[in-house]
C-alpha cells in the first residue's frame, strides 16, 4: 500500500462548501487504498488578514490588533458551527487555544523585531484550519491523526523564511510520524510553518505549504505528491494577465525550479528540490474538477515546451556606485554580495558596469532600507522600487522585441534560453 502526500490550499479550505469538497477529495484517496499525510494551508485570505494584524499590533495599535484578530476569530468558529455537530465542543476548545496564544502576545508590548511576532501570530492560520477540517474529516467518518507540525518541523531562527533543520525533522517523521500509521491511515497537519529548539513559532515563507508537503513526501519516501489549486494545473503564464495561457500537462523537476525562481506563483521555489533528490513525482490538480488531468511534475525529456512568461512584480533595482571614480572591483563586489548574505536578502537579477554593481530584490521595505543603510558606508547606493521583473523562457523573435519594447524598461539581460527585463510600473519610482 502506497504513502502519499496531498496538500490542500487556502482556497480549497476557504469555507464550509470547500471543506466539504476536501473530505470528498480524500475519500477517493483513500479508495486508492493509501496511507495519506495531509497537509493544509490556512482558510482562504487568513494569513493576509494575520498579517494585517501584526502590522496593527507592532505599529502600536492594540486595539485595531484585536479587534482584526476578533473578525479572524469569528469567521473560523462560525466555519466550526457550521461543519461539526458531535466534535463541535472538542474544536472550539482547540481553536480557543490558539485564539489565547495570540491574545495573550497582542496584549505584550514589542520588544523584538517584526518578523518575531509575524511569526508568532500568523502561524494560527494553519493550526486553525487544520483542528477544523480534522475534526470535520472524523466526523464524516475518515479517521485522522491531527499533529502539530511545529513539534516535527524544527528550523532556524530566520522568522518568516526559516530553513528546516533537515536531520533533526527527518528523525522525528521517522520516530512520530511513520509509526502513526499502525493506528491511522491518514495524518492531517499544517503546512508553512516550523518550531526553533526554543519552541518559537516561525514560518518558511509565504506560501510555504507546497514546500512542507514536499519535505513529508521526502523523508517519508512518499510515492507521490499532489497539489489541490484552484486552477486547472500549471500555464505558462498568469491566465489573469495572459487569457490565451495554457495548461502545460508535464513538465521535468528543473523547468519547475526555474519558473518558480523567476517569481511564478503556481508552486513555491523550494518545494522541488525534497522531490527531485527522491524522484518523486508531483501532481498538480483542480480541487474544483478532479478528472481534469492537471500537471505532472517528474523526470522526463520534454522537447518543445511553449514560451514560459512570468511577472514578478514589487521590484527593487539598487546600484551600488564607487565613490572615488575608481572601477567596481571584485573586492568590491565580495562586500555587496557578503551585505547580502548577511542579511538573507535574494538577488533576482544582476548587472554590473565599470563604476557601478546593480541588482534586483522584492521590496520588503524595513529590510530593504536597511540594505541601503549598510551598503551606504561602502558605496553611493541609489534605488528605484516599483518595479516589475518579467522574464521570458523559452523566448522567440517576436516575444522578445515586445517586451524590450515596452515602455519603462530599465534594464534588459538574455540568455538563449531566457529573457528578462526589468520595467517601471505606473507609480513608486525613488
Ligand atoms: N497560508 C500561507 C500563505 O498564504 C501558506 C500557504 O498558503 O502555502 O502564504
Ligand atoms: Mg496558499
Amino acid at each position: 500500500m502506497g504513502r502519499v502526500v496531498h496538500k490542500y490550499g487556502g482556497s480549497s479550505v476557504a469555507d464550509a462548501e470547500s471543506i466539504k469538497r476536501v473530505a470528498q477529495r480524500i475519500v477517493a484517496t483513500k479508495k486508492a487504498g493509501n496511507d495519506v499525510v495531509v497537509v493544509i494551508s490556512a482558510m482562504g485570505k487568513t494569513t493576509n488578514a494575520l498579517e494585517k494584524v501584526a502590522e496593527a499590533f507592532y505599529s502600536g495599535h492594540k486595539d485595531e490588533a484585536l479587534e482584526l484578530f476578533r473578525q479572524i476569530k469569528e469567521s473560523h468558529l462560525t466555519t466550526a458551527k457550521y461543519l461539526l455537530v458531535h466534535n463541535y465542543l472538542a474544536a472550539e476548545a482547540q481553536l480557543k487555544d490558539f485564539f489565547t496564544e495570540v491574545e495573550w502576545l497582542l496584549h505584550d508590548k514589542p520588544v523584538r523585531d517584526f518578523d518575531y511576532y509575524y511569526d508568532q501570530i500568523v502561524c494560527v492560520g494553519e493550526l486553525l484550519s487544520t483542528s477544523i477540517v480534522s475534526a470535520y474529516l472524523a466526523e464524516s467518518g475518515l479517521d485522522n491523526q491531527w499533529i502539530d507540525v511545529r513539534d516535527i518541523f524544527r528550523t532556524d531562527s530566520n522568522f518568516r523564511d526559516a530553513a528546516i533543520d533537515w536531520d533533526y525533522s527527518q528523525k522525528k517523521v521517522v520516530d512520530e510520524i511513520k509509526p502513526l500509521f499502525a493506528e491511522t491511515n491518514m495524518v492531517v497537519t499544517q503546512g508553512f510553518i516550523g518550531a526553533t529548539s526554543d519552541n518559537e513559532s516561525t514560518t518558511l515563507g509565504r506560501e510555504g505549504s507546497d514546500y512542507t508537503a514536499a519535505v513529508f513526501a521526502g523523508m517519508l519516501n512518499a510515492e507521490s505528491q499532489t497539489i489541490w489549486k484552484d486552477v486547472e494545473g500549471v500555464m505558462n503564464a498568469d491566465p489573469k494577465l495572459f487569457p490565451e495561457a495554457t495548461i502545460l500537462s508535464e513538465l521535468n523537476y528543473d523547468e519547475v525550479i526555474e519558473m518558480a525562481y523567476y517569481g511564478a506563483q503556481v508552486i513555491h521555489p523550494k518545494t522541488i528540490k525534497p522531490l527531485a533528490n527522491k524522484g518523486i513525482p508531483l501532481h498538480v490538480k483542480s480541487f474544483l474538477d478532479p478528472s481534469l488531468e492537471g500537471t505532472i511534475i517528474h523526470e522526463c525529456e520534454i522537447t518543445r515546451l511553449p514560451p514560459l512568461i512570468v511577472f514578478k512584480e514589487n521590484q527593487c533595482l539598487i546600484s551600488c556606485q564607487v565613490t572615488d571614480y575608481s572601477f567596481i572591483n571584485e573586492q568590491q563586489i565580495g562586500i555587496i554580495f557578503q551585505t547580502l548574505s548577511e542579511q538573507n536578502i535574494k538577488i533576482n537579477v544582476m548587472q554590473n558596469s565599470a563604476i557601478s554593481f546593480s541588482f534586483c530584490v522584492d521590496f520588503r521595505e524595513n529590510k530593504i532600507l536597511k540594505l541601503i543603510d549598510h551598503l551606504g558606508r561602502n558605496f553611493e547606493v541609489y534605488y528605484n522600487t516599483g518595479l516589475t521583473l518579467i522574464t521570458v523562457k523559452n523566448y522567440d523573435a517576436a516575444l522578445y522585441e515586445e517586451y524590450r519594447n515596452l515602455p519603462g524598461v530599465i534594464l534588459e539581460q538574455s540568455s538563449r534560453s531566457t529573457f528578462q527585463v526589468l520595467v517601471k510600473s505606473p507609480g513608486g519610482v525613488h
